[in-house]
């Protein structure tokens, strides 16, 4: 049913939204990649999925804090691929601090990738899908997108802000074969996570992996990581013609956290 359509999945060199991508590319659409990394690692995935889906896999570096590269990465997808049906707003990075030590210019980073680049995307993207009378828009939002924790002024508010965002682009585009939708993780293992880890690790005193059971033991009822697999198959669906009627939502998949 996705065969042949054409997705851009922001922040997809690693983690999240390498899962979303590879499961995307697994139903037959064709895929820009988007992230920073070792450029090898990067070329090694985006040939791998290639050959693996007999899909076209592209990559576009774009640097999501910058608007004109945003503009960039969804008009160059549009001339590879022949559209965009398919828009993941995935791309997020991290940075814990009490507010009064919360240095300024990684909250401005943390809005502008968290948050602006989905608006940026979005404002691109969506008129060539209304065109089309299809698509859908998943951005990824969190458990922080439904509730807060400590030290994470600037995560908690840009994934709050990008769950509003989703509701406006939903009623938006409500009626014209368009979606837009947020998926709220719960803790998942990725690079994003590993130094939340490591610091619980230290401040317990304890290993790595004590660390990582700690963390779910305060937060995640399930006490298991959500996997990217699992995350990349609730994209999926979203893209199906059973979600049609889907929109403005905002998914947990979070072992329960949101349910306490
Ligand atoms: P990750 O660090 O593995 O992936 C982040 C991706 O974003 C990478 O591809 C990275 O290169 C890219 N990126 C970062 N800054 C960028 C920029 N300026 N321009 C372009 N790309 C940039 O982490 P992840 O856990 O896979 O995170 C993916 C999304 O999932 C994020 O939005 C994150 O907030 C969200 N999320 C993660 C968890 C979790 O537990 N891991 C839980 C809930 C939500």
């Amino acid at each position: 049913m996705l065969k042949d359509k054409n997705a851009v999945v922001t922040g997809s060199t690693s983690g999240i939204g390498l899962g979303i991508a590879r499961a995307l590319a697994a139903q037959g659409c064709h895929v820009v990649l988007n992230g920073f990394g070792d450029p090898d690692a990067i070329e090694q995935n985006r040939a791998a999925l290639e050959r693996e889906c007999g899909v076209t896999v592209r990559y576009h570096g774009a640097d999501l804090r910058k608007p004109t590269e945003i503009r960039d990465l969804i008009e160059t997808a549009t001339r590879q691929l022949g559209g965009v049906d398919i828009l993941c707003n995935n791309a997020g990075i991290q940075h814990t601090a009490p507010i009064e030590q919360f240095p300024p210019e990684k909250w401005d980073a943390i809005i502008a990738v968290n948050l602006s680049h989905a608006f940026h995307t979005i404002h691109h993207a969506l008129p060539q899908m209304k065109q089309r009378g299809w698509g859908r828009i998943v951005n990824t939002a969190s458990a922080h997108g439904l509730v807060a924790s400590a030290n994470k002024a600037a995560y908690v508010a840009a994934k709050h802000g990008i769950v509003g965002l989703t509701k406006v682009v939903a009623l938006e585009t409500a009626g014209t074969g368009v979606t837009c939708n947020a998926i709220c993780p719960g803790w998942t293992r990725t690079e994003l996570v590993e130094p939340q880890i490591a610091a619980r690790a230290k401040q317990l005193g304890v290993g790595i992996e004590e660390g990582a059971r700690a963390l779910l033991a305060e937060k995640q009822p399930s006490q298991q990581f959500v996997t990217v697999e699992q995350l990349g198959q609730l994209v999926v669906f979203l893209c199906s013609d059973a979600a049609a009627q889907i929109t403005g939502a905002a998914i947990p998949i979070d072992g329960g956290w949101t349910a306490q």
